[in-house]
């Protein structure tokens, strides 16, 4: 079992941590919030006051921060991890964040002696309570043969990208699909609906036809049409709308960086941007079916 630090222990940190703990390892847990904390420690986690104190015996050191700007502070600052964390320890960040940050981060710990890894998730807050996530990992091979039984621990899915931010640039490329996706599908059934079609019927005729996808298969975002799905509840839980347009804004970056013409993905992350500004950023991002509402 492995002595790991973890950093980070929001509505997926806190889970994830959780599974680690119940699979036998030794984790240290730290986050700005003590509620946070407390919820993990609960569950036979240790913890210290300062993330310092938790990294500088840990083999491996997990983070899952919200965005690129608090991973690089986490690390890097003049305070940060770097000072602390042993030689040869490997980090494994899977906060979603811009490809170059993460590159950033890898290439001035790996100075250190110290090893790093991006492995980004997919599955959501269900997937992670659950032990089910994909990990998308940017990084060696021997850190990702390292990294893998731990990423085993939380996830049913762990695939070597590529090099250092080669996990990133794969979440970003998989998120811009599923944001199109579900688009797509609000706008035909909101078609078939405002032309008399009852909304199961069209989704059966659909998931059968050359339509199907898992935005339509199972995860409606027609109310009424499947139970258990954020649609069915007023759109809440599931994955927020801010988030889907903070990880388009990465995937933009992405296409920006690299010359690529994204034209689907642009307008995905203009809908998804529009639909936050007009209060809907908590809501799941199924709910932009009703971007779709069509005059009676
Ligand atoms: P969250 O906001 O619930 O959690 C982030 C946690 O980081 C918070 O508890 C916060 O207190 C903590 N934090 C911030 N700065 C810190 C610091 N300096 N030191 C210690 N702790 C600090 O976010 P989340 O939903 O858990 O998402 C985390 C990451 O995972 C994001 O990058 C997100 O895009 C990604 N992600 C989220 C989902 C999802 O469904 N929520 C799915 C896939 C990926």
């Amino acid at each position: 079992m492995a002595n790991i630090a973890f950093i980070g222990l929001g509505n997926m940190g806190g889970p994830m941590a959780i599974n680690l703990v119940k699979a036998g390892h030794q984790v240290c847990v730290f986050d700005l919030s003590e509620q946070a904390v407390a919820n993990v420690v609960e569950q036979g986690a240790t913890t210290q006051p300062q993330a310092s104190d938790c990294v500088k015996d840990a083999e491996f050191i997990i983070s899952m921060l919200p965005a690129g700007k608090h991973v690089e502070a986490v690390f890097l600052s003049e305070n940060g991890l770097i000072n602390h964390i042993a030689k040869g320890a490997l980090v494994i960040d899977s906060s979603t964040i811009d490809s170059a940050t993460s590159i950033k981060v890898g290439t001035v710990l790996l100075e250190q002696g110290i090893n790093f890894i991006d492995a980004p998730v997919s599955g959501g807050v269900g997937g992670a309570t659950a032990g089910t996530l994909s990990f998308m990992v940017g990084g060696s091979e021997a850190d990702f043969n390292q990294a893998k039984p731990v990423l085993d621990t939380m996830g049913k899915n762990v695939f070597h990208a590529g090099n250092h931010g080669a996990g990133q640039v794969a979440k970003a490329c998989n998120n811009m699909l599923l944001s199109v996706l579900m688009l797509a599908t609000s706008e035909a059934l909101q078609l078939g609906i405002s032309n008399g079609l009852d909304a199961s019927v069209l989704s059966n005729i659909m998931s059968s036809s050359s339509g199907s996808n898992w935005t339509l298969d199972v995860y409606n975002p027609c109310p009424g049409v499947m139970e258990n799905v954020p649609s069915s509840n007023d759109y809440q839980g599931g994955f927020m709308v801010d988030l889907m347009a903070k990880d388009l804004g990465l995937a933009m970056d992405t296409a920006v960086k690299s010359h690529s013409s994204t034209p689907m993905g642009a307008l995905a992350r203009s809908l998804y941007a529009m639909h936050a500004a007009n209060g809907n950023g908590a809501k799941d991002f199924s709910s932009a079916f009703n971007l779709f509402n069509q005059a009676k």
